[in-house]
């Protein structure tokens, strides 16, 4: 009997963590006769009473397992811990808030088993209850990396999906410090089936992104995936070059007609602003390299675990 690794993780969800267990006890029930699921907690250093959540449920059912950080190393940690410690021949991602219906687990495992494919992902079709400068500004991030990078990333796709043992193995040979799945997903590569359906709305807490949070990582997304913004800063400065030699120029022709009466300094100065404001910009570009270069050769853990109820250890760097 094939085994399903479902990895869920958690950043102060004491309200979600029972409505999901009961949702995916179901789904457990409803697999029964084909596959056994094992229930992967990843408490990502939540202040509330998680922790405490995830053990009682563990205490109750020996699918329960449970992961626990030393502090907030945010989404994208603790889904790679959740990668490195599942034992499964098939592992799910989902989170605990049902915005991922458990119900269409049934659905993936039929796919990858009687299909050819490695993966089955998931996609919202719609983005149904959220604030409409969220969406606005999310479809202009997946049109611009669509545009700036080769790996496909796909507009709408959740962090829902149910892979098989070999694209686990091989995304976790992906051990980079900063890490944005849904590029990662796409450059292993296989084959992908997408699965699509409408947006559902969190069944309890709130969610943990801000606007800020999510800027911030679609920067890390287009920086760790595209190395275009530097050929656009190299394509400012010739630009800029041109421009300055075509005004050159026409200032030494207007000279020559018609002398040289003292004035344009206002102009002067919103030029040497911009210009300014331009090279800043470039900079900024460079320094965001930088930066990520800096903090992947530190080889610092991705994450660390403080405490689990699991026998395998998982793989904190690649
Ligand atoms: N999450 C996490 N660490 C964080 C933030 C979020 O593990 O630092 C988890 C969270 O508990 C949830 C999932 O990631 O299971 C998705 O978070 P959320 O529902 O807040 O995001 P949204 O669905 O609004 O994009
Ligand atoms: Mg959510």
């Amino acid at each position: 009997m094939d085994r399903i690794s479902v990895i869920v993780p958690c950043y102060n969800e004491q309200e979600a963590i029972p409505i999901f267990y009961e949702e995916i006890r179901k789904t457990a029930e409803e697999l029964k006769q084909k596959a056994e699921l094992q229930i992967l907690f990843v408490n990502d250093g939540s202040k509330d009473r998680s922790l405490d959540e995830m053990k009682k449920l563990a205490a109750q059912d020996t699918r329960v397992k449970y992961v626990s950080f030393s502090r907030n190393f945010g989404k994208e940690a603790a889904m790679y811990a959740g990668l490195s410690y599942a034992e499964g021949d098939y592992v799910a991602l989902m989170d605990v808030d049902l915005q991922d219906p458990p119900s269409l687990l049934p659905e993936m495992y039929r796919i990858i088993t009687e299909e050819p494919y490695d993966c089955v992902a998931t996609r919202r079709v719609n983005r149904k209850g959220e604030p409409p400068i969220r969406s606005f500004f999310a479809r202009r991030f997946y049109a611009m990396m669509h545009r700036l990078s080769k790996t496909e990333i796909v507009d709408g796709a959740r962090d829902y999906r149910l892979m098989t043992r070999q694209f686990v193995d091989e995304l976790l040979r992906l051990g980079e410090y900063n890490r944005f799945s849904k590029g990662l997903f796409g450059w292993v590569g296989f084959e992908t089936k997408w699965l699509e359906y409408e947006n559902v709305e969190r069944s309890a807490g709130e969610t943990k992104w801000s606007f800020w949070k999510l800027l911030i990582y679609s920067i890390d997304g287009i920086v760790g995936f595209s190395t275009a913004p530097l050929a656009i800063a190299a394509f400012l400065g010739v630009f800029f070059c041109l421009v300055a030699f075509l005004a050159l120029c026409f200032i030494i022709i207007r000279t020559l007609l018609f002398g040289d009466p003292v004035s344009g300094w206002p102009s002067m100065t919103c030029i040497i602003i911009f210009i300014g404001g331009i090279q800043l910009f470039c900079i900024g570009i460079l320094g965001e390299y930088l930066a990520k270069t800096y903090m992947e050769t530190k080889h610092r853990p991705i994450f660390i675990c403080k405490e689990t109820n699991l026998t395998k250890s998982g793989k904190e760097t690649a």
